[in-house]
């Protein structure tokens, strides 16, 4: 228990009607006390009231015309006894007013040392404790809506209902460890994998809801990726909702990279028009080219634009020869070949480009539908790939029409936004806890395949305990100093 009464500024520093300097610690009041003159001493002070009075220096001058509130232990934000002195703003009062308590015997409070009293005093646990610095850095509504839900407990309600299913199925696992004939193995081992697997879907949620609000409040990036001329600037524009990049025939005009926020459906979304891609076999187009490759690689979802168009000018460049009696008299079968290896041919680049960036999270988008059919380049994407891209993540679209614009904005909602989340109703983890989520998850899911193959209950017993002890470093049962010094470091001063 800290010995020590510490003092900060707690409002903005800057221009204000008022400021507050708070006191917190064993000898707070009595230190206030020193220096307010008011009606009655603030020892004598009913607890959770306020006194009107003046402020003296240890030298007997009066500093300021105050107001203090006295919240004795143990209800009080800290825990501790707190005096919060209201004196006029501004940054030369509210400096004054502290600077006396200092002299008084106060110790200048670290930043986030109030809330680091409040979590060792069991006032809040560590993931609220966490959820007062996103409150106070906060930039979006939704995002301090999140740390206001987190503040409540939200987040830490949950862990705790996950860590009693798990510290109940090691009660069972301890008890046939302990007594190998009372518990009947074969039923018991079943009501644990499920209490098992229910922890690790509960997690899975909770891991989730992290991936939508990091979303949510960082946007996802979004290039739109293709050979050149396939459309990719008109497909920005349609998008985008305004004419923004200068359209052209010739191709290879985007040479820079042009970014746009829009929001899709409460999203942010950067969308990106990039320099046209060719693939290996053709010509590199040079500086654009990189730089559109690191979009992609930066990527959470890649659009990737292929030319309806380009199916007719191959069979245009190809077929000369052949007069159209000639190709109808051939068998359905042979026609259907032919199609199809004409459109492999025609997409052979599109194709090889598309191979090169299949890793990423995709949405192909057959564009100037208005003028071509879009089936050679369906069939060129499909019969290619099909093995490695999703054929419902193909949309069809006139980027100068805007036909299919609808659908392609579904498309990217859906691969967005796995779930159904209500954005505002859930507690976010951070950071921190990620990585003691996904453990206490990889510790359950080696419990439940042991259980499954008969494994040593004392393993089993080993990796359930360690879930908890993960778990358990997110409420802060269990954190060391360096853990709490890198997050109360978050904080500001007097907070
Ligand atoms: P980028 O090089 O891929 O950015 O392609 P642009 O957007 O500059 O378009 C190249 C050419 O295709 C321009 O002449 C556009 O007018 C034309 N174009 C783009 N989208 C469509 C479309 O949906 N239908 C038709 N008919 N032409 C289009």
């Amino acid at each position: 228990m800290p010995a020590d009464t510490i003092a900060a500024i707690s409002t903005a520093q800057g221009h204000g009607a008022v400021a507050v300097v708070r006191l917190s610690g064993p000898d707070a009041v009595q230190i206030a006390d020193r220096l307010f003159v008011g009606k009655e001493a603030l020892a004598r002070t009913r607890s959770h009231s306020i006194r009107h009075g003046r402020l003296c220096n240890l030298s007997g001058n009066v500093v300021d015309e105050v107001l203090a509130a006295v919240m004795k232990a143990p209800d009080t934000y800290t825990g501790e006894d707190v005096v919060e002195i209201s004196c006029h703003g501004g940054l030369l009062m509210s400096q004054l007013v502290l600077q006396a308590f200092l002299e008084a015997g106060c110790r200048l409070a670290e930043p986030g040392e109030f809330t680091r009293r409040a979590f060792l005093n069991e006032k809040i646990d560590l993931s609220q404790a966490e959820a007062v610095a996103d409150l106070v850095a906060a930039k979006t509504r939704t995002a301090a809506e999140h740390a206001l839900r987190q503040l409540e407990g939200g987040l830490s309600e949950r862990i705790r209902a996950i860590t009693n299913l798990l510290i109940g199925a090691l009660a069972e696992v301890e008890a046939r460890i302990d007594f190998p004939d009372d518990v009947p193995e074969e039923i018991k081992a079943h009501a644990l994998i499920r209490t098992l697997n229910d922890c690790a879907g509960l997690l899975e949620e909770i891991v989730n809801e992290r991936a939508a609000f990091v979303l949510l409040s960082a946007g996802a990036r979004i290039p739109i990726v293709g050979r050149p001329n396939v459309g990719k600037s008109s497909l920005f524009n349609a998008i985008v909702g305004r004419s923004r990049v200068i359209v052209s025939s010739l191709p290879g005009t985007t040479r820079d990279t042009i970014e746009e926020e829009i929001e899709l459906e409460g999203v942010p979304i950067t969308l990106i028009d990039t320099a046209g891609l060719r693939s290996g076999t053709e010509e590199i187009e040079g500086e654009g080219v990189l730089r559109t490759t690191e979009q992609i690689r930066l990527a959470d979802i890649v659009l990737f634009v292929i030319d309806a168009s380009s199916g007719d000018s191959h069979e245009k460049n190809l077929a000369p020869a052949q007069s159209s009696s000639e190709h109808h008299m051939r068998a359905p079968a042979q026609r259907a070949y032919e199609h199809q290896m004409g459109a492999q041919c025609a997409y052979q680049n599109d194709v090889e480009i598309l191979r090169t960036i299949h890793h990423k999270p995709l949405v192909i988008v057959i564009n100037k539908i208005d003028i071509a059919s879009p089936s050679a380049a369906r069939i060129a994407v499909e019969s290619c790939i099909s093995q490695e891209i999703d054929a419902g993540e193909i949309v069809e679209v006139s980027a100068t029409l805007g036909t299919g614009l609808s659908s392609l904005r579904d498309l990217l909602k859906a691969r967005l936004i796995s779930g159904n989340f209500d954005f505002h109703d859930f507690a976010c983890a951070s950071q921190r806890h990620l990585s003691s989520l996904r453990s206490a998850h990889e510790n359950i899911e080696n419990a439940r395949r042991l259980l499954e193959s008969r494994g040593s209950e004392d393993l089993i017993a080993v990796e359930l305990r360690e879930a908890a002890q993960d778990l358990s470093t997110i409420t802060g049962s269990r954190v060391g100093p360096e853990v709490l010094d890198s997050i109360f470091s978050r904080f500001c001063v007097g907070k």
